[in-house]
């Protein structure tokens, strides 16, 4: 089996696990964390498997980065967080769990938000 075939976010991209959009145009996808660390935490995804930062072509790092402002702006009109960070985890040591590319928009609450 491919790598692509066997990755979780391609079968959310495929329609084939479902998925709460956040946003989504011909390169992006967006979709509520399963396991909301804070209220509203959203994933970015390029459509285009890669596996982590290492193996991206730029040009889909590009894509992927570009939309990062307009999704935040969303998250933040829609949950009022009070800051936001923006995480990419890539290897098992730095808390990568799946192995395809993804950006954690994590809206920040203040103290009481259950994120160190
Ligand atoms: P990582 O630990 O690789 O940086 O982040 C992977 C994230 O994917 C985790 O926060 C995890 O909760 C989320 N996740 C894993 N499986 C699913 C799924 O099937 N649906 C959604 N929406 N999120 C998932
Ligand atoms: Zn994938």
């Amino acid at each position: 089996m491919s790598e692509a075939q066997d990755c979780i976010f391609c079968k959310i991209l495929d329609g084939d696990i479902p998925s709460a959009k956040v946003y989504e145009d011909e390169d992006v996808y967006a979709f509520l964390d399963i396991s909301q660390v804070t209220k509203g935490h959203t994933l970015v995804i390029p459509k285009q498997h890669s596996k982590d930062i290492y193996h991206t072509h730029p040009d889909v790092a590009e894509k992927l980065f570009s939309r990062i402002p307009k999704i935040a702006n969303a998250i933040k009109e829609t949950y009022d967080p009070i800051g936001m960070n923006v995480l990419n985890n890539n290897e098992a040591p730095a808390g990568q769990s799946v192995y395809h590319l993804h950006i954690h928009l994590l809206p920040r609450y203040g103290d009481q938000d259950g994120f160190e």
